[in-house]
């Protein structure tokens, strides 16, 4: 059987990537252009297209896939809303695309497409279940179940990120208070750091803030944690912790083989995920947990936009 290409196009805030991936999940072209935010969905659309059609396999791709971040109604293709694309609302993206282009379009979450390029790229044995997790400002999620990924009614399955932790924690943007993201989103903990260093002094987090006027990220706590400073250590530790009992929490229900950390957060690597491993231990059933492999992705900046081609395979 001949291969089949996809076109997959993962819609950033800052950039917009595009990809024709064949139906292993391997990526044969790509190429970028930046996000427009102020410009109207159908000029984005067709400068999207425009780059494509200078790919050399853009003639032989089957059906195109997009992910973007927010509120997406994967059913109809709909952006109900996006936080990268602030001033869209209820934009039928799936109608544009397939208007310009002729082909299929399928829109979705770009978590979901990022647990579906996780099961491609991360999960080599392509399990029958596995959880993606993106840690990055937001924390997002997305569930593949019988190698299909889930999305519930309403397109909003996998939402982890805004599951309850705390129920007298913090506002979220959700709405709710408390939400995972609220204590593992990354400027959250950059508060939480900010708050601890108001009674203490760290001289490894200074020089390191005095480095080209540096800001107080979750890459430079990870920095800081790397060379030794006890309170960056403290703040992944916190974060591992709030994480682990997020963890527990969806091993005890969904019982995965593989969950998949990605997104820039997970690059600290031992210092969230030891912390966030104990906590799993204390509270998840040990028959699940014992089975569930937690790796941390080694293609996150590829996720998205295999996942949207992958989308596309349907
Ligand atoms: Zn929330």
């Amino acid at each position: 059987m001949p291969k089949r290409f996809y076109l997959g196009i993962d819609m950033g805030g800052t950039h917009i990537k595009i990809a024709v991936v064949n139906s292993e999940g391997k990526i044969l072209e790509e190429t970028m252009t930046d996000t427009d935010v102020e410009a109207k969905p159908l000029d984005i659309a067709v400068s999207i297209v425009e780059k494509a059609r200078g790919l050399k396999h853009y003639s032989s791709v089957k059906s195109i896939g997009i992910g973007i971040a927010g509120d997406i109604d994967c059913f109809r293709g709909f952006v109900r809303f996006s936080p990268n694309l602030p001033k869209w609302k209820n934009v039928a993206l799936k109608s544009i695309f397939e208007k310009l282009t002729g082909k299929n379009a399928f829109v979705d979450n770009d978590a979901n497409t990022a647990a579906i390029g996780a099961f491609w790229l991360d999960a080599k044995a392509k399990p029958d279940s596995l959880v993606c997790v993106t840690l990055g400002t937001g924390v997002g999620g997305g569930l593949i179940f019988n190698k299909k990924l889930y999305r519930g009614a309403s397109c909003t399955a996998g939402e982890i990120g805004h599951m309850t932790i705390d129920p007298s924690g913090l506002r979220c943007k959700c709405g709710n208070k408390g939400c995972a993201e609220t204590f593992i989103g990354a400027k959250y903990l950059s508060a939480y750091a900010k708050e601890l260093l108001k009674n203490r002094k760290s001289e490894i987090i200074n020089d390191l803030l005095s480095q080209n006027n540096s800001k107080l990220t979750p890459k430079l706590l990870y920095e800081a944690a790397a060379k030794g400073d006890k309170t960056a250590v403290e703040v992944w530790n916190y974060a591992g912790q709030k994480l682990g009992i997020l963890l527990a929490g969806i091993i005890n229900f969904v019982n995965p083989e593989v969950i998949v950390l990605c997104g820039g957060i997970s690059r600290t690597g031992k210092f969230i995920i030891e912390p966030a491993k104990k906590e799993i231990e204390k509270r998840a059933f040990a028959s699940a947990s014992k089975v569930c492999k937690i790796i941390v992705s080694n293609y996150t900046q590829k996720l998205g936009v295999v996942g949207a081609a992958m989308l596309a395979d349907q």
